[in-house]
């Protein structure tokens, strides 16, 4: 879970989605108020879970799946990836450009 870096709070999955969800860059710290950021680390690592989703798809390469699996799989790893994602952001109190 992702920590202030201003008041080192632990935020909850409930606060680091609702943050998360605006397209704002900075996301205030529900505990106090500081503008947080994600990390460059942290936003590196979102493609990478994306990719997970479309996983199934790369299996269909190598293994014949059923079309049904393969279309009940996806949604299903999009949920899973929505419920880790907040594990896997890191603060920043400052915004840290990715280049
Ligand atoms: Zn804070």
């Amino acid at each position: 879970m992702p920590t202030c870096q201003n008041c080192h709070q632990k935020w909850t999955w409930t606060q680091t989605i609702k943050k998360t969800m605006t397209l704002m860059p900075g996301m205030s710290c529900p505990w106090c108020g500081e503008i947080q950021y994600q990390s460059k680390k942290s936003r590196k690592r979102a493609p990478f879970l994306s990719l997970i989703v479309l996983l199934p798809l790369l299996l269909n390469l190598f293994f014949n799946l059923p079309s049904a699996i393969l279309l009940g799989l996806i949604p299903l790893l999009a949920i899973i990836v929505f419920i880790i994602y907040p594990f896997f952001i890191d603060l920043s109190s400052t915004e840290e450009f990715p280049f």
